[in-house]
């Protein structure tokens, strides 16, 4: 049959919140005021001043053509400029910058750059799933390290066998870490790039919420880590600093040689970034940066609230000073789908099942702190009533 899908799609996982969806839909059907905590999609606007960057930019038809695949050298220049502020570190836009439609973009195309058919990609795990697909599309193998609670949500390296590290190629981190929350410590980069060069392992490193914090300052970069040069590339983007996720708008940082891999398979693939996007982007960049400290005030708010419920329900909590996500342990007896089900049917609150992250996340299940604080507090109020 002509129609038949390919393999490397019927390889793809299935897709396990289904079922979440469906009650979800049902129990709203029976008028239920559901309160979704389940996806990570910032539900604040984007900024004024970068929205009226954007209007200024579509109205001048020099950005009405095709951008230049790799990104504006503005816009590469700006990012350089940016990891010398924010980072310390040296960068040259033009070989060592790539712009991206949003960093998924780049994380799920970088593979074909670097992975032969059977090579092998290092995977955290539970993770965002792009890691995985963008191997498997690549005709690569995924495999595993679970990320655990009693190795602080760090893979442990040395529990890697030799045999899969002699046909690995990527190594995938990402800190602060979409499900859990969890940060890196700088030793751990450290150990990181020095096993990457051990073993010639690419680091990708995926830092999309960097900058999604209440301490003072973002959380450290891998490139600041010396020698992190010679082996890492880390993806950054605007969607979660600043309220963008519609935009597409990212970025690829690092290595030239990963640089230029990347820019290579991008530029058959699409071709870049509408420029008044980047243009936008750019003034985000550039722009007043009280935005930023005043979303992770709040996100730090919003989390004190929701905890404080889960606390009185009898449901524990990873601490972090990162993300807006709250990674929750789920009461014992109970599987990770089976509490969100409940949740849902007793609280009209919807969380995601840890397990759809990857088989390490069974046990737990993840908030995203993506409405405001009178509706997180109906939540807690719903949800401390649940006695577990
Ligand atoms: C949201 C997210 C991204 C991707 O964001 P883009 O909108 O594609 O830039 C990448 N990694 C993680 C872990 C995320 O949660």
């Amino acid at each position: 049959m002509p129609q038949e899908f390919s393999d490397r799609l019927k390889a793809l996982p299935p897709y396990l919140f289904k079922e979440l969806d469906r009650v979800r839909d049902e129990v709203r059907a029976r008028g239920v005021d559901v309160i979704d905590l389940g996806v990570g999609d910032p539900d604040r606007p984007t900024p004024g001043h970068i929205v009226e960057a954007l209007k200024r930019a579509a109205e001048d038809p020099k950005n009405h053509q095709y951008p230049v695949y790799s990104g504006m050298n503005a816009f590469r220049d700006v990012v350089a400029a940016w990891y010398k502020r924010r980072h310390g570190v040296e960068l040259d836009g033009a070989t060592e910058v790539c712009s991206l439609i949003g960093s998924k973009e780049g994380l799920a195309q970088f593979p074909l750059a670097f992975l032969n058919p059977g090579d092998v990609s290092l995977v955290p795990e539970p993770s965002y799933p792009v890691y995985r697909s963008g191997t498997l599309f690549a005709g690569g193998v995924s495999h595993y390290m679970p990320l655990l609670a009693k190795n602080n949500y760090l893979p442990d390296l040395d529990a890697v066998g030799e045999d899969v590290l002699k046909k690995a190629k990527i190594i995938y981190v990402n800190y602060p870490n979409n499900p859990t929350g969890a940060s890196a410590p700088e030793e751990f980069y450290v150990r990181l790039v020095a096993f990457a060069k051990k073993w010639g392992l690419i680091v990708v490193s995926d830092a999309a919420y960097s900058e999604v914090t209440w301490l003072p300052g973002p959380h450290k970069s891998i490139l600041e880590i010396p020698g992190a040069g010679d082996v890492a590339v880390e993806f950054h983007s605007l969607s979660k600093t600043y309220n963008m996720t519609g935009w597409r708008v990212g970025w690829a940082a690092g290595n030239a040689t990963l640089i230029k891999g990347l820019g290579l398979v991008k530029s058959n693939v699409d071709s870049g970034v509408f420029q008044a996007v980047q243009l936008a982007g750019m003034a985000a960049i550039e722009g007043p940066q009280d935005c930023v400290a005043a979303m992770g005030r709040l996100y730090e708010e919003r989390r004190l609230v929701l905890v404080e419920g889960l606390a009185r329900a009898g449901i524990e909590v990873l601490k972090t000073d990162h993300t807006f996500y709250v990674w929750a342990t789920v009461p014992r007896g109970l599987k990770s789908a089976e509490f969100s089900s409940l949740l849902l049917e007793k609280a009209g609150v919807v969380a995601t099942p840890g397990n759809g992250f990857g088989p390490s996340g069974e046990g737990y299940a993840r908030f995203a702190l993506v409405q405001e604080v009178p509706r997180l507090q109906e939540a807690a109020g719903r949800l401390a009533k649940l006695k577990f």
